[in-house]
Formats: C-alpha cells, structure tokens, sequence
C-alpha cells in the first residue's frame, strides 16, 4: 500500500503567542512522519487564520514562505471555531488522502498523528481521538461537559464521549461532508452520521502552554445549544409533555374544587392553589416559547443560506 498525504487542519483565532512554537513543532513533527515515510511528500499543515486580530495571519503568511510543509488560509471575519474548521477541512479536498484535524494550542498530544495513520492505513475512513483524562480541565469545565453529555444522552443523541475536534478523516469522507449544508455546525454530531468504517485512538490532552482559551463561557454555551438544537427536537416534545401534563393537573384540580363546593361547601379556602398555578402556568408558557422560539429563529437563520464562511485568502490553491 502507498505511503498517504496527510493534511494537518489547525483553526487559529488569535493565537499568536502559542503559533510560532506550534508552527516549529507541527512542521518538524510532520518532517519526521515523512522522513520515516508514516506519510508521503504532499504532506502538509494549513493553519486557518480565523479574523485575528492580532499578529496571527503575519506569522503564518512568513512562514509559509519560509517553509514548504506551511500552508495558510485567511477567514474574512471570525466566523467561530467549527466553521474555521469546516472552511479548513473543505479547503484540503481532494488535495490529500487524508486529514487530521487539531488545536493550535497544543494541548492534544501530536504524537497521535502516528496512530491515527494507522488506523488509516487498516482501512478506516474516520478515526475519532478521545482524550484520556479531563485533569487539565477547570471544574466548571469538568461539569458542564459531564452535564451536556448526559443532556445529550437523554434527548437521543449519542455523542463520544471527551472527543472533541481531534480527529481523522479520509478525502473519501471529506468529500461526503461537503454535501453537508447546515449552517448550525455541530462537526462531532455530524461526523458519526457520515458514515463509512470508524474507530476511535486515545490521546492525552496538556495544559495550554501560551495565550488564553479562546472558548469563553458563552462561546461554550452557544456551541452547546448549537449541539441540541442541530440534532434533537427533544425539547419540543418536552414542552407538549409538560402542557399535556399540567392540563391533567388542572382538570383534576377542577375536579377536586367541585367536589370541595358541592360536598363540603368549603370553597374560600385555597387561595395558594389559585395564585401558584397562575405564576407556575406562565413560567412554564414562557419556557415553552422560549424553546420553541430558539428553533425558530435557527430555522430562519439557517433559511437564508448565508456562507458558513468567507475566505480572503488561501495559499493552496
Ligand atoms: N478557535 C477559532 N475560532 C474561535 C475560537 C477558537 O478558530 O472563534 C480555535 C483556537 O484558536 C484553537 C481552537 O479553536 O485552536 C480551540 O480553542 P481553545 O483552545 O481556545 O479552546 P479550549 O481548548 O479552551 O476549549
Ligand atoms: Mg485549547
């Protein structure tokens, strides 16, 4: 079998603390997997300059100058991590047999660049990495993950768990990506539903050595009702139960206010069970217009087709 391309995918926003040294270790890393022949000549790592605002784009247009496994592509504007990631990935199609995708903050252990070759070369299309441990993670960050995969279990969708964005795939699963037109991106949902052999390496995951995390609290939270809404409807269907289920209670309430009038004629007491149900029915309405609103706005939004990204410049092509 021929040794394959690799396209190494890094989505950078504002990085430019961590870049020059990740550049250093990607490129030589990658030198070395050619050198021992893991992947061919072709190979390459193209950095996704995602509207930095800082020196980000200066450094990776000198390097790639510089060095020939360098590669660069420009975003228009910050259009978020998944869509950065999306522009990168739809960028190397049909340019290697393969990409790996990874943060440029090198947190994820590059050394498991080798094994998801592997597991390439024994015929998998997409190969996910799952990271071994959460130590390196703040506990507000442990929980609230623990928290949304368990959310997503109960509403149908079975995300990997503690795999994020590391992750291989095959031109032949790229190019089945690209038929994929959803504007609210969801990539780790989307992938499994792809399709074709999977398997899953392990990796460990370090602190961040330069820069902040660019994942803010609402960053986090947005990409997490991105998660829900792009792939379950489960909420919906909680409100209809919930209306379902408080219409029971208030015809039984009904029920138990005749009986109190015409049996006992006792029908000034119960002031409470007048004035909580009013406060608990309106929380409860607002909720559900709430959640149903969430989708509707998404509906719209997704409606208008808009680019999920604009490239402003690309060295590859
Ligand atoms: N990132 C991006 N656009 C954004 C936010 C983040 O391209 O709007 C990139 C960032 O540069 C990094 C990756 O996405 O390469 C993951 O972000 P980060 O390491 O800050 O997240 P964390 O590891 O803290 O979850
Ligand atoms: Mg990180």
């Amino acid at each position: 079998m021929s040794t394959p391309s690799l396209g190494l995918v890094v989505p950078c926003f504002n990085e430019q603390e961590i870049l020059p040294k990740t550049i250093n270790q990607l490129s030589t890393y990658l030198e070395s997997l050619v050198q021992s022949k893991v992947i061919n000549e072709k190979s390459f790592v193209l950095f996704i300059d995602d509207g930095s605002v800082d020196c980000t784009w200066q450094i990776i247009s000198e390097e790639q100058k510089r060095n020939a496994y360098i590669e660069g592509l420009k975003l228009s504007k910050n259009f978020g991590h998944q869509n950065a990631l999306l522009s990168g990935l739809l960028s190397c199609k049909n340019k290697v047999d393969c990409i790996i995708s990874i943060d440029a903050d090198l947190q994820q252990d590059k050394r498991a660049i080798k094994d998801f070759i592997a597991e390439y070369n024994s015929g998998f299309d997409i190969v996910c990495g799952v990271r071994n441990n959460r130590k390196t993670d703040s506990s507000l960050k442990r929980i609230t993950a623990e928290f949304f995969y368990t959310l997503m279990k109960l509403m149908g969708v079975n995300l990997l768990r503690n795999h994020a964005d590391y992750r291989l795939m095959s031109n032949k699963a790229i190019c089945a990506l690209s038929q994929y037109d959803e504007g609210n991106l969801f990539l780790r949902g989307i992938v499994p539903t792809i399709g074709f052999k999977q398997s899953t390496i392990n990796f460990d995951v370090k602190e961040r050595e330069a820069g902040e995390s660019k994942y803010t609290p609402m960053k986090m939270l947005s990409f997490a009702l991105s998660g829900i809404t792009s792939f379950s409807i489960a909420p919906l269907r909680l409100v209809s139960a919930l209306g379902l289920l408080f219409t029971l209670i208030s015809l039984l309430m009904l029920l138990y206010v005749l009986i109190a009038k015409f049996f006992f004629n006792d029908v000034l007491s119960g002031w409470a069970s007048i004035v909580i149900p009013i406060y608990l029915l309106g929380g409860i309405q607002l909720l559900g217009i709430g959640i149903i609103g969430e989708y509707v706005g998404r509906t719209y939004i997704e409606s208008k087709g808009r680019p999920r990204f604009i490239i402003e410049e690309n060295t590859l092509d």
